[in-house]
């Protein structure tokens, strides 16, 4: 009988674990070892649950629209547990005041006259220069530039300041003047190069609709009522063996290195660590490369509060514009947008801290965090003291992709492709959102399955 193939796949966030899952699903008969450095699974996941709270330390869900990670779900038995975020009202904190986002913004950009002419967010000057987006030859030429220039350019600073900036800045945590239009937002990039005019382009262009979704629920998101941690126990069954505790040093064809000089060896290595260990690893340029693009730094805060001890206004969160000088850089109210996640007479509030400029204070201790983050949310609203707070640091963890991105992770592919039984996937390269991460794991389980399989043939028949 022939020798069972082995796998071993490091690191046990989504990516790594999506991995295991796939290749189980395609090689049922090979064996799968999960390697974690850090002495629990789930990486960026982590759910916590206390008096009746389920507190999403990390992710909280995902868009309805990228089907991968649903049909996951779906496969390992969850799906009756999908649930839908309540739609609401947005705001963004700017000139010291909440103000409700324009209707019919798309990421901050209008698609609807009304709502844009009539909104507080931007003065007269300001919509009128955003307006000269209709008239303004092509920006994009098809070399990669910033966000802040493209929109900038098209859209004048206004409105960046005080709409865009704060949203991505509010969901990628990054700075517009490093990050990637083609890598970040390609969708952007292609509709200024067929309709040239964002705001006649966004108008024509209906939300990509989800098998099975309502138009309605088509653009909102997704998550798991029991908690997004039930997902990351239920890939982790697939292994056949996990290991935590056990960083991996150093990846070559058929072997890894443990820190304790241990080597294990296999027919195939998939790494799905973190951004900042491609180099090390992997060890060739185009990995340190990878590495050597820009990470961020935030903590979550997640507070706790009576009902009765804090304010919430109809809708379902806001972004602070940078101009406010705020250490918070967004606000969910969590049981506005997923009701399951507080008890009925309870509220969950969850905030970030830490910017490009200001990633300093994620490295105090969680008082004076706590304190911080409460002052900066009592300027916007009434908030009480919190009944306890959850907070999680991310330290230099947060891939960026700055412009070029695209490019260098090609010129990694190629080079990596190049080495014999070694492939990668992760946040690292082809989408930071989890159905990004769940999709490129399907896809380098798909390659190393086909490999594999290969090989078995080639050995039979020799
Ligand atoms: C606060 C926050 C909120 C977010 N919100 C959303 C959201 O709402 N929706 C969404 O779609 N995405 C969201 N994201 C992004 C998304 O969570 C991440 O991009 C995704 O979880 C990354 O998964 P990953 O498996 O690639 O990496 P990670 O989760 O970072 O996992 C990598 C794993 O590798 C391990 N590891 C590292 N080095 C080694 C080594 N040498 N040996 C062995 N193991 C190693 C690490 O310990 C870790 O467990 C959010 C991220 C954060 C931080």
């Amino acid at each position: 009988m022939s020798e069972k193939q082995r796998v071993i796949v490091v690191g046990a966030g989504i990516s790594g674990l999506a991995a295991v899952f796939y290749i189980k699903k395609q090689m049922p008969e090979a064996s799968v070892t999960l390697l974690e450095s850090s002495d629990r699974i789930g990486g960026k996941i982590r759910t916590v649950r206390r008096d009746g709270f389920v507190i999403e330390c990390g992710p909280e869900g995902y868009m309805a629209r990228k089907p991968t990670l649903t049909n996951l779900i779906k496969e390992v038995g969850l799906g009756d547990k999908l649930v839908h975020s309540s739609p609401g009202t947005y705001y963004i904190y700017v000139n010291k005041k909440l103000r409700k986002m324009p209707k019919g913004s798309v990421m901050g950009i209008p698609t609807r006259m009304l709502p844009m002419v009539t909104t507080g967010l931007i003065s007269p000057i300001g919509k009128l220069r955003a307006a000269l987006d209709l008239f303004i030859p092509h920006v994009y030429k098809d070399k990669d530039i910033s966000l802040r220039d493209f929109f900038q350019k098209r859209l004048g600073s206004e409105l960046v300041t005080n709409m865009i900036e704060p949203l991505l800045s509010g969901i990628y945590n990054g700075d517009l003047a490093d990050m990637s239009l083609k890598a970040t937002l390609p969708q952007f990039a292609a509709i200024e190069k067929k309709h040239r005019s964002l705001i006649l382009g966004m108008k024509s262009i209906q939300p990509p609709k989800q098998a099975g979704a309502s138009k309605k629920s088509a653009g909102r998101f997704l998550s798991l009522s029991c908690g997004l941690d039930v997902l990351v126990n239920k890939l982790a069954s697939y292994a056949d063996d996990i290991q935590l505790n056990t960083p991996v040093t150093r990846i070559r064809p058929g072997q890894v290195t443990l820190a304790d000089g241990s080597v294990r060896s296999a027919d195939a290595v998939i790494l799905a660590s973190s951004p900042k260990q491609f180099g090390p690893l992997l060890d060739f340029d185009e990995a340190r490369a990878l590495s050597r693009d820009k990470r961020t730094t935030t903590a979550t805060v997640v507070l706790a509060f009576k009902k009765e001890d804090v304010d919430t206004p109809d809708g379902t969160g806001y972004v602070v514009s940078r101009k406010e000088g705020l250490n918070i850089t967004a606000c969910s109210w969590m049981d506005h947008k997923w009701s399951y996640t507080a008890p009925k007479d309870c509220t969950l509030i969850r905030t970030y801290v830490g910017t490009a400029e200001n990633a300093d204070i994620v490295g105090e201790n969680d008082s004076f965090i706590e304190a911080k983050a409460l002052n900066d949310l009592r300027r916007v609203g009434r908030v009480g003291t919190p009944l306890f707070s959850v907070i999680t640091r991310q330290i230099d963890n947060m891939p960026q992709y700055t412009v070029n991105h695209n490019e260098r992770v090609q010129a990694f592919e190629q080079a990596l492709a190049k080495i014999d039984g070694v492939y990668a996937c992760g946040a690292m390269l082809h989408g930071v959102g989890l159905p990004d991460c769940v999709d490129n794991a399907m896809h380098v389980a798909e390659d190393v399955s086909n490999q594999l399989k290969k090989h078995a043939d080639t050995a039979a028949t020799s």
